[in-house]
């Protein structure tokens, strides 16, 4: 694999991420932009963004093209800016990782993170070191602008303020001291919420686990409680995934609130709702016709791509990464918690009771051990063996067998040698047996 993942470039400060190749990799995007154009660059709260930011900022003036940079900014304010009246963005981050990462993620003009063919030519440009170097004259400016004000207009115009405001909403937020915690109190109280929030310090000693999940999240779990909270949501350090929690502060499944927000967006607009194979059967259960339901391989890029090219309404994936076509390509945690509370507060019920109309699954997680060489051949027969007894088989992606009552994934580790088996149905007593089933079936074949 390349130095350019669609995630970008990440990993431990000081080993493979130095100030070198941030000015190589600021090179290498003005090289792709041919010398000319404005990209805005932003930072997480990481301790390291502001050494990195500088040296990209450097690398991309020497080419001739201009920055803009917006400082610490959540990485859907920098997309949706970016595709207003840029050439691209670059955003100084490494998601989810501990403190000692860093890293670098790129957006293209249109706010879409990178694309494969995209890649490619990083790749290319990165590997030849033939950058463009301009003379005196001729290098980039630079110039500091702070983007948050404009796009938290843009998303104000598109709620429905006073339904929220009448609704008194009372929602806890945690920014886990990431770049949302300079940006997402201020959105929320803007449109009507009476906000309540923790870890809103931005610093690269995070006072949580960046990853915001059930195990990292007692502390805020305990805060919704304690608050007597309608509604809390987390966010990751570069703020592009929230995760919501219930008034009990019961962590949600990024596939049960991408559903409710995908049964919302569809009634609106009666276009295609587009997600992963990896996302639960919820999804299948509430969007009947087929037509309007697109499912692609695991990854953000595929569910973005598929949303461009068939006009689909909302994207999601099951990690808490929504896309809302209409309004940003670049995955929106902001626009998500925005439109959320929207719907909350319109059906004047508790979140718990929203979330209850859904169907609920159990899903459990297991693995089988096979050689990395035997994995392609197992999947290929796995595709045959569970035909048997399925309702629909889609195999874009390892296999996914659905049920009348729940599903299986099949689905071939890209990390370690192993055959990953989910399995999730409406009773915790079918769950197992889809599982142990499963299970037995992938062991027969290895
Ligand atoms: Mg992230």
């Amino acid at each position: 694999m390349g130095m350019f993942s669609t995630t970008g470039i990440r990993g431990i400060v000081g080993e493979k991420i130095t100030p070198q190749l941030a000015l190589e990799v600021g090179r290498t995007f003005g090289t792709f932009l041919d010398g000319s154009g404005n990209v805005l660059i932003g930072m997480d709260s990481r301790t390291s963004s502001e050494m990195l930011k500088s040296a990209v900022v450097s690398g991309l003036i020497s080419t001739g093209v201009s920055v803009t940079d917006a400082g610490l900014v959540p990485i859907p304010a920098l997309g949706y800016t970016a595709s207003k009246d840029y050439d691209g963005a670059i955003m100084i981050t490494s998601s989810h990782n501990p403190p000692q990462y860093n890293g670098f993620k790129f957006i293209l003009e249109n706010g879409l993170e990178i694309t494969a063919e995209a890649e490619e030519k990083f790749e290319e440009i990165y590997n030849s070191k033939e950058f463009i170097s301009k003379e005196w004259k001729e290098v980039g400016s630079y110039s500091e602008q702070s983007i948050v004000g404009d796009y938290i207009e843009e998303i104000t115009a598109l709620i429905d303020i006073d339904a929220i405001t009448k609704s008194r909403l009372r929602v806890a937020v945690d920014t886990g001291n990431g770049a949302q915690s300079i940006l997402i109190p201020e959105l929320l109280e803007t449109i009507g919420c009476k906000v309540l929030a923790i870890n809103t310090k931005p610093k690269g000693d995070f006072n949580r686990d960046p990853e915001p999940n059930e195990k990292t999240l007692q502390k805020f779990e305990e805060f919704i409680r304690k608050e007597s909270a309608d509604i809390g949501i987390a966010y990751d350090t570069d703020g592009d995934r929230s995760i919501f929690l219930n008034e009990k502060g019961e962590v949600l499944m990024g596939d049960v609130t991408g559903t409710l927000l995908a049964r919302e967006l569809l009634s609106e607009s009666k276009r295609p709702i587009v997600t992963t194979v990896a996302t639960s059967k919820i999804i299948d259960d509430v969007i009947e016709k087929s037509e309007l339901l697109i499912k692609t391989r695991v990854g953000g890029k595929h569910v973005a791509k598929e949303l461009l090219d068939t006009n689909g309404v909302f994207g999601f994936e099951e990690g808490g990464g929504c896309i809302f076509r209409d309004f940003n390509l670049t995955r929106d945690a902001d626009f998500a918690s925005a439109k959320m509370i929207e719907i909350l507060a319109k059906s004047g019920k508790k979140f718990s009771e929203l979330i209850a109309e859904l169907p609920n699954y159990y899903q459990l997680k297991g693995k089988v051990e096979c050689p990395d060489e035997k994995k392609e051949e197992i999947i290929k027969r796995a595709a045959e063996l569970f035909k048997e007894g399925a309702s629909n088989l889609i195999t874009i992606d390892g296999v996914k067998a659905l049920y009348e009552d729940g599903s299986v994934l099949i689905r071939a580790s890209g990390t370690e040698p192993t055959i990953r088996v989910f399995s999730e149905a409406t009773t915790r007593q079918r769950a197992e047996e889809i599982h142990e089933l499963s299970l037995n079936k992938v062991k027969e074949l290895v």
